[in-house]
Parts: structure tokens; sequence; C-alpha cells
């Protein structure tokens, strides 16, 4: 089997000259707080604040400047209930191109009408009786439509490693960089931009304990699957690695960690309370990852992805609540 040609920092870089001016370059934050706290110093890339409240929306741009004449006028077609569906809509909003997305019928209605507030036409299906990926494939074949699948996909991974390019590009070098990861698009983008632009820097990713499919296949050395996790972080509640993210992570990660649930309400507490920062759960396993292994880190200079701050204010509120 011929391996899949993978992206490098080359279209990374092409990736940031099709989003500039286009995509947000996004602040870094510090907290003096938790450098006191850990003895390390520690910047945030607060992805939170890109367009549409999460780094999605590099990548599904990147992929959608690049599609053909042909392609634009048929459309394109995405499945998520998450950030991706609205990283999608509002890049086609802005590129005029028609956006079709699939959502479970019973995703949170806000999520909805954000997705249509962008303008795409929102398919709801039955999750527990429909194949989304049959039939996001049969509206790809029936309208001509092209997919764009949220991570294992060349351009979207180019487009995610924007966001550690412009990190380098501001703070420097790094001993380490701490970025969550579901299907590992943003961690391998992250890998290639790490590579080329601070070679020593040791990179992690940090997935939810209950759904450590990408732990388990680094140790194994090929994809796990496992069943939908159970877990607050719904933007990593992915089953798999894909080829071309898997492929990049084995070649280049230090590690992959861990972080349970209360891991990560302590840290949305903490952005809230203390960098006044809304981080959805997922958001938040950079930092929850990072004060699991904090010991290792004293002395240094370690930067986080925030990667998203797309989270229900009630739902919010009620999870910074209860953890007090
Ligand atoms: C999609 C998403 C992730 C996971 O990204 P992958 O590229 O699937 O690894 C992490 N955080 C947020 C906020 C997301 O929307």
């Amino acid at each position: 089997m011929t391996q899949p040609a993978l992206p490098t920092f080359a279209d990374v870089e092409a990736a940031a000259a099709r989003l500039r001016g286009v995509s947000h370059k996004t602040p870094v934050l510090t907290s003096t707080t938790l450098n006191d706290l850990l003895g390390a110093e520690v910047y945030f890339k607060a992805e939170s604040l890109q367009r549409m409240g999460a780094f999605k929306f590099r990548g599904a741009y990147n992929a959608l400047a690049q599609f053909s004449p042909e392609q634009r006028r048929a459309g394109v077609v995405a499945f998520s209930s998450g950030n991706h569906a609205q990283g999608v809509a509002l890049a086609a909003r802005i590129l005029g191109i028609p956006a079709t997305i699939l959502m479970p019928s019973d995703a949170p209605a806000m999520k909805i009408a954000a997705t249509r507030g962008y303008g795409a036409n929102v398919v709801t299906y039955d999750r527990y009786k429909e194949d989304r990926e049959a039939l996001g494939r049969k509206l790809a074949e029936d309208g001509g439509l092209t997919l764009v699948p949220p991570y294992d996909h060349f351009d979207v991974i180019a487009g995610q490693g924007t966001a550690a390019k412009e990190l380098f590009e501001e703070v420097g070098a790094l001993d380490a960089l701490f970025a969550p990861l579901g299907g590992g698009g943003l961690l391998s983008g992250t890998l290639l931009s790490a590579k080329a632009l601070a070679p020593q820097c040791q990179v992690f990713g940090v997935e939810p304990e209950a759904g450590n499919d990408a732990q388990q296949s680094l140790r194994k050395g090929s994809i796990v699957h496992i069943d939908t996790p159970v877990t607050l972080a719904d933007g990593a509640q992915t089953q798999h690695l894909g080829n071309l993210t898997f492929a990049i992570i084995q070649r280049d990660v230090t590690d992959i960690l861990t972080a349970t649930d209360a891991e990560l309400v302590e840290a949305m507490r903490f952005f809230g309370s203390r960098m006044k920062q809304v981080v959805e759960p997922t958001g938040c396993l950079g930092l929850a990852g990072l004060k699991t292994v904090a010991e290792q880190w004293r002395g240094k200079r370690v930067g986080i992805i925030i990667s998203g701050g797309n989270v229900d204010l009630a739902r919010y509120a009620q999870l910074v609540a209860d953890s007090a």
C-alpha cells in the first residue's frame, strides 16, 4: 500500500498566507498567578478568541479556499455537531460557497442555530438510526458536493498548524507545548510548526481520560478504535485518529497525556476566575494535561493551546458552580 502524502511546514506557511487578513491573529495570554504556582513561564494561545470561537475556522477556510470553480459552485458538505460545522459554515459564507451541514437532530439547538446563522443549510439526521458518513457521501455524490472532514484532511491539518506557527513567532522557542487532542488535526498541524520553528520543543497531545484512543494507538503502533467516550470534552469525543493525523503524530509527538473531567472543570474555573476567559471543556485539555506533569517543567517555558470557547452559558455556569 502506498502511503498518503503528508502535509509539511511549507503547507502550513501557504495556509497562513491564505488566512492573512481573514482569521484573527489570536492573543497570547499569561497569568502571573499560574506562573508562580507552577514555577514555569506559561504562554496561552487563545483560540477561544478565534472567529467562530475555535481554531477550526483555520483548517476549514484553508480547505475551502482551494476549491476549484466547479467545487465552489456545487458547494461543500460537512458532518459535525460542533465547531467544525461552524468553521465550515463561516468559511463557506466568506468565500460565497453554498454549505450543507449534517447535524444530529438532538444537537444543542444553540449550535444548530449558530450554524444556520452563518448561512448554512442544516440537514438533521437521527444519530441512533442513520449513518452520517453514508449520508454525507450520498449528498456528496448526488449533488456533486465536496466533503470536508473535520481532521483527516491535508488542508485542514495545514490550516490548524497556523495557530502554533503564530505562537512560536510571537514568543520564540518553547521547551514544551501542550495541545488538546480529538481526531488529531490540531496536534498534527501543531507538530509541523513545532518541528520547523522550535525543533527542541517537546510537544504533547492531551485527550480525555475516558477516550484515550490516541494514547493507546501510540503505544500499540496502529490506530485503535473505541466506542464514543462519555466525557465533558465534546470536541474530543472522537473514536479514532485518522490515517494522516496518526502518521504525523506517531512520527513527531513526544507523548500523549490524559485529563479527567474533574481536571477539565478545575481548569475551566481557573480560566474564568483568574484569567477572565470563557473556555469550553475541550479547550481546557492543554492546561489540565500540563498540570499532571508540572513538576517536570519547573523553570521552563511552556506553551498551551486553548482550542475553543464555545459552551452554552447555562451549562458553563452549572459546571463552574458545581465544582466549588
Ligand atoms: C475539534 C476540537 C478539538 C480537537 O481537535 P482535533 O483536530 O479533532 O484533534 C479540540 N478542541 C476544540 C475546542 C475543538 O473544537
